[in-house]
């Protein structure tokens, strides 16, 4: 196994009850990647994530985190996670993208102790990062789906996290707006060095954009480079889909036909 894996699941399954929905699992995730799971809804990459964050405990199998085993893992700042629920987030809720930002520092200060010189200074550089910084004093309401997600993941940021789990962060996000967000993804990637592990059902945009590809249902059905995966992308998705799949590439984004994914 590579030293250069911060994540490593080794032969994991999981059940709710009685069904499995994850049979055994091996995945690595290197430092410095910028790794898409993708599947169809229903094929186990929520409760995949919600195993590596500790959530979920997997009958069979084991994680590495770092290199040290999940159980004695306690340095969980550095990993933020941006959760499915951010784009329910109530709109009428009074603060400011700067507060809401701040927020994320609270595990470190407790709630509404004074975040200090440093601290401040952790969550510009946060608001900054996602391009936010004109809208720093702007009610989180007023915002649209795609900048409040910017804002989510900026204050899972301003702990200064190594790597980023987000699950399904377009999903709120107006389409016209979604390639100028995985723009921004990939800066965080490229110039800020932070590992990304996202889970999508939008194989078509995430592919664009990832250096890897975990194709998931139930089981992985294809981990490697995002190039690779391109090389037999027919191949791999009706695998996973299980019928023919027809993309058509236009030069800055790919629509995807005959399959509801
Ligand atoms: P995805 O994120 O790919 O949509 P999920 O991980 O959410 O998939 O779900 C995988 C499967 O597990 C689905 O069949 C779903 O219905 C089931 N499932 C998810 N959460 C629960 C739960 N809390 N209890 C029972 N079954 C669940």
């Amino acid at each position: 196994m590579s030293s250069n894996s911060i994540i490593e699941i080794e032969n994991v399954s999981y059940r709710y009850d009685n069904l499995w929905v994850l049979e055994n699992i091996n995945l690595q995730i290197e430092k410095g990647s910028f790794v898409g799971i993708v599947g169809p809804n229903g094929s186990g990459k929520s409760t995949l994530l919600k195993i590596i964050l500790g959530l979920l405990k997997p009958q069979k199998g084991t994680i590495r985190l770092f290199g040290v085993e999940q159980q004695k893992f306690k340095e969980w700042d550095r990993i933020g996670y941006v959760s499915q629920k951010a784009n329910s987030f109530n709109s009428a809720f009074p603060a400011t993208v700067f507060e809401v930002v701040a927020s994320g520092l609270t595990k470190k200060t407790g709630l509404f102790k004074f975040i200090g010189k440093e601290g401040k200074k952790a969550v510009l550089q946060a608001i900054r990062a996602v391009g936010m910084e004109a809208f720093m004093n702007r009610n989180i309401g007023e915002l649209s789906g795609g900048q409040q997600q910017r804002v989510f993941i900026a204050r899972a940021l301003v702990s200064q996290p190594e790597l980023l789990i987000l699950d399904e962060p377009t999903v709120g996000v107006d389409v016209q707006n979604v390639q100028s967000f995985y723009n921004m993804l990939e800066e965080l990637n490229q110039k800020w060095g932070i590992t990304l592990l996202l889970v999508s059902h939008d194989v078509g945009t995430i592919t664009t954009k990832v250096s890897h590809v975990a194709c998931l249902n139930k089981s992985l059905h294809f981990h490697g480079k995002t190039t690779e995966f391109e090389q037999c992308k027919d191949k791999n998705l009706s695998m996973f889909y299980g019928h023919d799949v027809h993309l058509l590439s236009h030069e800055h984004e790919v629509h995807q036909e005959g399959v509801n994914v």
